[in-house]
């Protein structure tokens, strides 16, 4: 088992808990709904058809993972990246150890994913990690892998923290995708480093129009001989602060890309969940649960997801309770139409909506593989 089980438990308690028993102040909505008779569409496009039925977690909002940039300035400029871009203006700030913490307490959500911009690049990153895992939250911090054999030394393992490295390919393509040569190598050299000194790493990959998803089979098989304890994949979506709208995924391109992930799933641990890979390979429809996953960094509480930027709030709440929900989703806002990012979707797969009878053994097979 390379997951603890406490960490699985405890993030099934606390869904069940805040499903039964929603924080009152985060289902306030104070913001304007377009259509008062059903103001929180979502549309299945199921192979039966089309249906409308609002959201059904509308009224039980809460969080589960938070991702956190306490910076955005990187070593390297991605061709995919929103952020160095989006954020130009502040790059150089950052939030404080202090503020880091105090958004993981007032947000609350079990998971939080520190990332950037360059998380390793970030002065107090021991302490902000220590300060995480002592609120006991599981961690993952998403790194390019350039800076950990340099800054392991200031971080300790811990069963609930995880190094999170971004691999798009083999060394060749990656670089590519990364826009330099050498990086691969300098990552492969950190999750080594890393997994010596009994930290665990997981990886994390973008699926791009150009992904060819075979290599992506070869990355994980070169991966098996370190040990890594885990894979995610997701699909490349479009930020607006970036220009080439050619690298990214439609959702017919997306069915394409991941048909063949369950075959995957049995020769990895990939951590995708069955449900959300059903919603990969377009075999099932899900709403966009973006508040499950909510953004914060250094202009504020990011609405209304980490792909979109339409506000920055100063509270979770005002997040919470002010972003315009019923505008955003496929079918709602022509920005989201070919969205199937994880930071959408994936909160709905784990809060159980369009489940079926079949989910739970499903997943618990998922979860002792
Ligand atoms: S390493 Fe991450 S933050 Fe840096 S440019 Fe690439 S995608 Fe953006
Ligand atoms: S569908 Fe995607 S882009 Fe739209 S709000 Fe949800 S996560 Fe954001």
């Amino acid at each position: 088992m390379k997951f603890p089980l406490s960490m699985t438990a405890g993030m099934a308690g606390y869904i069940v808990k805040n499903k039964l028993r929603p924080r009152p102040e985060w289902q306030v909505n104070k913001a304007v709904q377009n259509d008062s008779s059903n103001p929180f569409k979502i549309i299945y496009t199921a192979q039966t058809g089309v249906k409308r039925e609002p959201h059904p977690m509308i009224n039980r909002r809460f969080p589960l993972v938070l991702m956190l940039e306490p910076l955005h300035t990187c070593n390297l400029t991605c061709t995919g990246c929103g952020r160095i871009r989006e954020y130009e203006s502040t790059i150089t700030q950052k939030l404080s150890v202090e503020q880091c913490l105090a958004a993981v307490d007032e947000c609350g959500a079990p998971m939080v994913t520190i990332c950037g911009g360059e998380p390793l690049l970030y002065p107090e990153i021991g302490p902000l990690v220590t300060g995480i895992m002592q609120r006991g939250h599981s961690c993952y911090l998403c790194t390019n892998g350039m800076f950990m054999v340099k800054r392991l030394k200031e971080l300790k393992p811990h069963e609930l923290f995880f190094f999170n490295v971004h691999l798009d390919g083999m060394e060749k393509n990656h670089d590519l995708a990364v826009e330099r040569e050498g990086v691969f190598k300098e990552a492969i050299k950190g999750i080594q480093a890393a997994k010596a000194a009994g930290f665990k790493v997981v990886t994390n990959t973008t699926v791009y129009v150009e992904t060819d998803m075979n290599e992506i089979e070869e990355l994980f098989g070169y991966l098996k001989q370190f040990d890594v304890d885990g894979h995610t994949i997701s699909p490349a979506y479009g930020y607006s602060a970036v220009n080439d709208r050619e690298i990214f995924l439609t959702r017919d391109r997306v069915y394409e890309k991941f048909v063949n992930i369950d075959k995957l799933a049995k020769k990895y641990p990939l951590q995708t969940t069955p449900v959300y890979m059903d919603f990969l390979q377009g075999k099932r429809e899900l709403p966009c649960t973006a508040w499950g996953n909510p953004t914060y960094n250094v202009k504020g509480w990011k609405g209304p997801c980490y792909l979109i930027t339409d506000a920055h709030y100063k509270t979770f709440e005002e997040f919470m309770t002010q972003t315009a929900w019923e505008q955003y989703g496929p079918g709602q806002d022509p920005r989201c139409e070919h969205c199937m990012m994880h930071c959408g979707f994936e909160p709905s797969a784990a809060f159980g909506i369009n489940s079926k009878a079949s989910d739970s053994i499903r997943m618990l097979s998922w979860l002792v593989r």
